[in-house]
């Protein structure tokens, strides 16, 4: 049966399409309703595009049918395509379908070009296929029998996956990096080099590299013994060329001092983005070794054990279909990173389970050289390549974790420019906070225990990992079962239906119980935000929660006391060095050790909290109890702790012993009422000082600003829509689909909560379809959003909804974003945490600060280029002209009606708005409000 001889059907908002099999005449598309495609869907296997999708479509989730994506991943592992039929015909040199009903047939020919590839003797992918297949044969993939004829048997047994992936090396230690100063003439040649312009353009840029480059001097002494970082503060405004103006220093430097300079983002489209720039600024290859590396949280990668276990019966039914076509992406990938790299964003979801994050060694439970795939690991790869990089390319996230608690002193990074550096303080507020909740000690009790009652899979208990200790050394053996059975009092399996019954077992649960009692007990909404989160302070705590608190704290006591002894007797052991304890035996248990360390520390972080419950607040923390909901259904309960200022532990343990650091982005300052100015000494930078955490280490770090170089006056223009009422959702739906109209698609919508965002999304995205805009939203279409923002880039038409993610990590140059819209002022959510922070920080005034920010990021989504050109409207009735130095100097502000704002928006940036300024709008720049 060839493709072209299956139905096909697609499904948007704007309608369904058929195509009939072209097995008679002429086969003919027709618009069908929804009940007739479900019908046509359940007779016979039909060609579609993104299953997921369709069936949200058409409002009937158990569509199957013979997904094309599904397809694409088995031909083509580890290769981009933009999961939408413009980009599947893109990827297969097809012609673009021109209307929804020009679809069903694009999606035949996409069949008939990915089967006939198969039979191509220069398929590249073609190793590993015909095996993969016979697996998926048993599994009934409906795929499978299409494919069966089309690939033939090798003539020789081909390699297995475990077998293809290359080992890595071991290598001797470096030195420590040479002792460098680089000249500023050096630098710009250098920058010169790898911006292929003339030394003399871009004097900013210039300038910044210059500056950049002082991060990498000797580091001066401080004191009596140890010395102090070079730090630097950069804010660059969008276009100044930031990325080259540090790689320039760094590559530079890295050659000169054969060290590593670490460059962290906090976001994926960043750190794509600096993979490809790097390559001008470090060789492919440098004496046989990667001179770039990506590094990421273990959390990311294909951990090849899982995938084993998943291959061999660890996953049944669609999830072993899933496994195999892994397997297939892992043979073919360039790093095994699951969650960003090669891997398809889209290829998860198209399984609708957790079947992705069960593949990555999300729970730390690497037995390290005590798995067969140890030397082929991506993660133990990608650890060792980082150590011999001259650039490691990572988040902000997996610096300070390592910083905190890296398994090896000699990896940490020395010198590290943090890009998206207004992100560091959220990172840092999550890494450095404690979580007591649930679902954390039940992951807990699953590490030390392993699998209980009818779990599969090939996890393993701490006993199971450490049979060879536990056999040697009497002391471990004690603690490991000590550990055993402490764990014993964490939750288990169905702790939170016990919860909501009032019936938990163990001292745990009984917290968490109590917990949940306070919280609902202290409920100020009325019902209000039924679905949200809920949370209370921990104040004023009655004697029956600290008995029981006491009795849980004393029961972690329990646990917290033979880990540390384990963590102990390992290390003598290690130290001791008995004949057993060859190479790979020494590193399971270091790779136990370092495990086991961190756990104990976070075990001692719950009992500091619970430990603090009865007497008086500690002022370095904020404390208070959560019951987590999403869509009505409590997902997790427990007692939280962040620092009040997360700054402080990163300056000790991420600061304070690094060479240089150096905090950039086009958002560092404040612009307090517009401030204007270039000056060092300009106040703008006090909020910024404080967040970079040098005066918790008195360190005066050294400040450099450069405006951009974008013509905002003529580029851009933010427009105040002050006649859509706050909280009127059918006026904002309205106002949204209109806007979106006027500006043809291409349009960013972002909001602060995501109730708003979907009943807008129900409200307009048919009415937009039928008009030719197609719309997709984060949090209600399934498409993750690293493949929608791909989507949106795509198609010049589409818009996009979303909440905070996209407010940064989109990066879309060009005609594909010209109108960003927010549904009003992006007001703090009032937590806890929050409310306690803005009592530090100047109350009005740092929520002021967190505004600013948060506009200047939307707003820097708009123009990434000169030639871009655009739109930034906010609805807000009331928007404080303090506000208003968000946006770049220069950038036209009017407030206007929404009639106004659609014909500006409608007219496009230069010429309508001049003649509409009038008209009964009042005009300004951003700064003249102040
Ligand atoms: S070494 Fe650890 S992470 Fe790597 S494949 Fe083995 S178990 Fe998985």
């Amino acid at each position: 049966m060839a493709a072209l001889t299956l139905p096909a059907l697609h499904a948007s908002h704007g309608g369904c399409w058929l195509r009939d099999a072209a097995l008679t005449g002429s086969p003919s598309t027709r618009a069908v309703g929804k009940g007739d495609a479900i019908m046509a869907a359940a007779d016979t296997p039909l060609l579609l595009l993104n299953a997921p999708l369709v069936a949200s479509r058409l409002g009937y989730p158990d569509l199957s049918g013979l997904d094309l994506l599904e397809l694409y991943a088995f031909v083509h592992p580890a290769r981009f395509v933009v999961p939408t039929p413009k980009g599947l015909a893109h990827a297969l040199n097809l012609a673009e379908p021109a209307s929804d009903d020009a679809v069903p047939l694009l999606l035949q020919e996409a069949a008939e070009a990915l089967l006939a590839v198969c039979e191509s003797p220069d398929w590249a992918e073609r190793e590993g296929a015909w095996t993969a297949l016979q697996s998926l044969v048993r599994m009934r993939w409906p795929w499978a029998t299409l494919l069966a004829p089309r690939i033939r048997r090798p003539e020789r047994a081909e390699r297995w996956l475990f077998t293809r992936l290359p080992e890595w090396e071991e290598t001797a230690e470096r030195p420590q990096p040479a002792q460098v100063t680089l000249s500023g003439e050096d630098v710009e040649q250098r920058l010169a080099v790898l911006t292929g312009r003339d030394a003399e353009a871009r004097p900013a840029q210039r300038a910044y590299a210059r500056e950049a480059a002082g991060m990498f001097a000797p580091r001066p002494p401080r004191g009596t013994g140890s010395g102090q970082p070079h730090m630097l503060l950069a804010q660059a405004g969008t276009g100044t060329g930031k990325t080259f103006g540090y790689l320039a220093p760094a590559s530079l430097w890295a050659e000169k001092s054969g060290g590593t300079v670490w460059v962290s983002t906090y976001t994926k489209a960043l750190q794509r983005q600096l993979r490809r720039e790097s390559r001008r600024a470090f060789p492919a290859e440098r004496h046989g070794k990667a001179p770039v590396v990506v590094r990421k949280g273990r959390e990311n990668y294909l951990c090849l054990l899982n995938l084993e276990d998943a291959l061999q019966g660890g996953f049944a039914g669609r999830a072993a279909i899933l496994a195999q076509l892994v397997a297939r992406w892992a043979a073919y990938s360039q790093d095994g990173d699951m969650i960003g790299g090669d891997l398809p964003g889209w290829l998860g979801t198209l399984f609708r389970k957790r079947g992705i994050s069960a593949l990555t060694d999300q729970r730390g439970e690497c037995v390290y050289a005590g798995c067969p795939h140890y030397r082929k690991c991506f993660i133990e790869r990608a650890v060792r390549a980082s150590a011999d990089a001259e650039l490691v390319i990572a988040n902000h996230a997996l610096v300070m974790v390592n910083a905190a608690r890296g398994r090896d002193a000699a990896q940490r990074p020395t010198r590290i420019v943090f890009d998206e550096g207004h992100h560091v303080f959220e990172a840092a507020d999550s890494t450095f906070s404690a979580a007591l909740t649930g679902a954390e000690t039940i992951e807990l009790r699953r590490w030390v225990i392993g699998p209980e009652g009818k779990s599969r899979g090939r996890r393993r208990g701490l006993s199971a990992r450490l049979a060879d200790v536990a056999s040697y050394d009497e002391e471990g053996a004690r603690a490991i079962a000590q550990a055993r059975e402490a764990a014993e009092a964490l939750p288990s399996d169905g702790w939170l239906a016990r919860l909501q019954e009032n019936a938990p077992i163990g001292p745990l649960e009984a917290l968490l119980a109590a917990t949940r009692a306070v919280v609902h007990a202290r409920d100020e909404s009325g019902g209000q935000e039924a679905g949200y989160g809920l949370e209370t302070e921990i104040a004023q705590m009655d004697g029956a929660f600290i008995e029981v608190a006491g009795r849980a704290q004393e029961a972690l006591e329990a646990l917290r006391q033979p880990l540390a002894r384990l963590a102990l007797r390992l290390e003598a052991i290690v130290e001791d060095g008995p004949d057993w304890l060859d190479g790979p035996a020494r590193a399971r248990i270091e790779g136990a050790r370092g495990a086991i360390g961190w756990r104990t520390d976070l075990v001692a972080g719950w009992i500091a909290l619970l430990s603090r419950l009865g007497g008086p607040a500690d002022p370095d923390f904020v404390d208070w109890l959560a019951v987590e909901r999403s869509d009505g259904r409590e997902w997790d309960i427990g007692l939280y702790r962040h620092y009040l200022d997360p700054m402080k532990p990163f300056a000790n343990t991420v600061l304070a012993p690094a060479h240089g650091v150096m905090m950039t982005s086009a958002t560092l300052r404040d612009r307090a009422g517009g401030g204007r100015g270039d000056s060092p000494d300009n106040g703008d930078w006090d909020s910024a000082i404080r967040r970079s955490g040098a005066p918790w280490l008195d360190m005066t770090p050294r400040l450099f600003s450069a405006e951009s170089p974008f013509d905002y006056a003529s580029q851009a223009e933010v427009l105040i829509v002050t006649d859509v009422p706050k909280g009127d959702i059918p006026a904002l739906a309205g106002a949204y689909a209109r806007l979106i109209e006027a500006s043809g698609g291409g349009a960013l919508g972002l909001f602060t909560a995501v109730r708003r965002l979907r009943a807008v999304y129900g409200r307009i995205a048919d009415r937009l379809a039928r008009a030719g805009l197609p719309l997709y939203a984060q949090h209600v279409d399934p498409i993750d959003t690293g493949t929608l923002v791909d989507i949106f880039r795509d198609d010049p038409r589409a818009s996009l909804l979303g909440t905070d993610a996209l407010r940064d990590g989109v990066d879309v140059p060009g005609h594909s974003l010209r109108l960003v819209m927010m549904e009003q002022v992006p007001w703090p959510k009032p937590s806890i945490l929050h409310r306690a922070r803005r009592l530090a920080g100047g109350g009005q005034a740092y929520d002021d600060r967190i505004i600013r920010a948060r506009l200047a990021q939307a707003f820097g989504r708009l123009i990434r280029s000169a030639d871009d050109r655009g739109f930034f409207v906010v609805l807000s009735s009331a928007f404080p002209s303090r506000l208003l130095g968000a946006f770049p100097p220069g950038t036209p502000v009017r407030r206007v009606t929404l009639d106004v704002a659609l014909q500006s928006v409608a007219g496009g940036v230069s010429g309508a708005s001049a003649t509409i300024a009038n008209a009964g709008a009042s005009a300004g720049s951003a700064g003249d409000f102040s």
